[in-house]
């Protein structure tokens, strides 16, 4: 049979694993670290970095087809691998979403409302940009950030230059901050033959920078559900997507503003594990596999909720409730912050 690569051991690349399993695929890992999530799980894993050429190279040769689970991946070690194998989704997504005031020109190349944004790359820009886009304002990185880190508030223009000192000399983009009255994701799929299917937009509650819950139905007037399919659909089809996106809106008076999107599997999705004939991580291996999308018509509503740290002492109780099902990634350590797993609770 076919075998799945996977960049990215972590628990997404995990729960991609087990489905990959589920429809008879197995499933090579590609990650650094030692005692990933996904390693437990998968068929087959190579422990090295992006660095190694040789590894790189043996890994796209033993796949079908190269996926991931996070979008940091480096262009030289993409270049390696997909001078072998197909990466889908395609680079060009990856390049989008990698870098945040790429991403933005992107989003509003496409007619879609984005916050006010410059890039900054020191005070004399910053300056300038809160000139034009007020306070408040976050300043970002605009690469690698994830879980709010990399950010900083601007209630004031003088808070300029310790926010700019957050930043430690990364290339950085001043937002302007969206009064938005609640947060939505739509995760969205597209297959090889074009094809899109969305799932129900998830309504999300994020507590200290980390996401903390999703509920469906998402608080959302049959307008806007059905804006926040098209604009999905419409960031796909841009893109030639295949695979599953995960795409983070502010629910605003004046309409929906598209937060960021990514290209992958996303934590908002998860409630599609008990809500969904088919979830998302299925969705994603239909799509790269080349087979047809799957039904993700929500059965029920939904809360997911996240185990992060010490929340994981909750579990015992929580596997003694109904309608609660758990999924844990099996990661040895608990670390504040880190996110240990995950629970849907059925509401209806
Ligand atoms: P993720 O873990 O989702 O990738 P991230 O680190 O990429 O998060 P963002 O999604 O950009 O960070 O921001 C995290 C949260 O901060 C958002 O979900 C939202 O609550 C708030 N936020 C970010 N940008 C803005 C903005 N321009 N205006 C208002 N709130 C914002
Ligand atoms: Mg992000
Ligand atoms: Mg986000």
């Amino acid at each position: 049979g076919a075998t799945i690569g996977i960049l990215g051991g972590g628990q997404l690349g995990r729960m991609l694993s087990v489905a990959a399993a589920r429809l008879g695929f197995a499933s090579h890992i590609y990650e650094p670290g030692a005692n990933p999530p996904a390693g437990q799980v998968a068929d087959r894993i190579t422990t090295a970095g992006y660095d190694d050429a040789d590894a790189l190279k043996a890994f796209a040769e033993s796949v079908d087809v190269i996926t991931y689970e996070f979008e940091n991946i480096p262009t030289e070690a993409l270049d390696l691998l997909e001078a072998h194998c197909p990466i889908r989704p395609g680079r060009e997504a990856l390049r989008i979403s990698q870098d945040r005031v790429t991403e933005k020109a992107f989003l509003q190349g496409l007619g879609l409302n984005t916050a006010p944004y410059s890039d900054i790359t020191d005070l004399n820009s910053l300056r300038s940009a809160i000139g034009q886009i007020g306070t408040p304002a976050i300043l970002k990185t605009r690469r690698f950030g994830y879980d709010g880190k990399g950010q900083a508030r601007l209630r004031a223009p003088e808070d300029a230059e310790t926010a700019l000192a957050e930043m430690a000399g990364a290339p950085s983009i001043l937002e302007g901050f969206v009064e938005f009255s609640h947060e939505v994701s739509i995760i969205a799929a597209r297959g090889l033959d074009g094809q899109v299917a969305c799932f129900d937009p998830g309504e999300n509650v994020h507590r200290d920078g980390i996401l903390h819950t999703t509920t469906v139905p998402a608080r959302l007037p049959p307008a806007q559900r059905t804006d926040a399919v098209l604009l999905a659909a419409n960031i796909l089809n841009a893109l030639e997507y295949v695979g599953v996106m995960g795409v983070e809106l502010f629910v605003t008076p004046q309409g929906l503003i598209v937060n960021e999107i990514a290209p992958r599997v996303h934590n908002s999705g998860h409630w599609t594990q008990n809500g969904c004939a088919v979830d998302q991580f299925e969705q994603h291996i239909r799509a790269v596999a080349g087979w047809p999308l799957g039904d993700g018509q929500r059965h029920s509503d939904v809360v997911m909720e996240n185990l992060i740290g010490s929340d994981m002492d909750r579990v015992p109780e929580l596997a003694r409730e109904r309608d609660v099902a758990l999924h844990l990634y099996g990661k040895a350590e608990v670390k504040a912050g880190r996110k240990m797993g995950h629970f849907n609770r059925i509401t209806r």
